[in-house]
């Protein structure tokens, strides 16, 4: 059996292929799966499940489809959907990780992030990141009208374009020494992630001994996928046909 990992999808209703393409994937594969995990930035972005989205609607029933059919769905949040709450995971069947996710895969301890929280050098980034994540900010902008949360949510993705775009690229990544402590932190030597776009899968050591850091892919051109079995684990590109 094999336990699949996917993030950064980013769906919208703007970008119909990455839903048709999460639905068949839902449908063909993961179904089939022991296990689906999904790494933050499911969504484009997520002003509260309150949201009446018909193109969001649409996607839950998929993700609900795979939950009845008894394969465990797991959600971290993004960077994009961190409001995602608990009538969520009711509507979905899915269950709610914390990050940074400590899972066991076929024997081998595997730390689980979306990977926002690494982005260091980013500064300016990691201080918007604490506002957003308090639990009180949350329940503060949970409160407001949906016209007012669509117009904020509108005004932070063009902020986020603005401060991406002028980032250089080396600043947008993970830091290195931060990955290292985490993992250190948490004793395991093998960390998977999303958010930076970048899939990759990085070998370096720490403290003399083999690490691994996989990174998953976005889905904007085409799908990545994670698919880890007694085998190990293999990063692939899911085609769009
Ligand atoms: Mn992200």
């Amino acid at each position: 059996m094999t336990t699949l990992f996917i993030s950064d999808l980013h769906l919208e209703a703007d970008r119909p292929e990455i839903g048709e393409q999460f639905v068949e994937f839902l449908e063909q594969e993961a179904v089939r799966a022991e296990a689906l995990y999904i790494l933050g930035d499911l969504f484009e972005s997520w002003i509260g499940d309150d949201d009446p989205n018909p193109h969001y609607r649409e996607m839950k029933r998929a993700i609900r489809g795979v939950a009845d059919r008894d394969v465990p769905v797991f959600f971290m949040h993004g960077n994009r959907d961190f409001l995602i709450g608990e009538k969520f995971a009711e509507d979905t069947g899915v269950q709610l990780l914390p990050d940074p996710c400590r899972v066991n895969l076929y024997g081998e301890d595997v730390l689980l992030s979306h990977g926002d929280a690494l982005c260091t050098d980013d500064v300016k980034y990691q201080e918007v990141r604490t506002i957003t994540r308090n639990p009180g900010w949350q329940a503060m902008m949970l409160k407001k009208s949906l016209a007012e949360r669509q117009a904020i949510a509108r005004q932070a993705r063009a902020d986020s374009m603005a401060h991406g775009g002028s980032l250089d690229p080396q600043i947008s990544d993970v830091n290195q020494g931060e990955v290292e402590q985490l993992l250190k932190e948490r004793g395991v030597r093998t960390l998977l992630h999303g958010h930076t776009h970048r899939p990759a899968v990085h070998r370096f050591l720490l403290d003399g001994t083999p690490a691994t850091r996989i990174v998953l892919g976005d889905w904007f051109e085409q799908g990545s996928v994670v698919r880890w079995d007694v085998s190990g684990p293999e990063l692939s590109v899911l085609e769009r046909g």
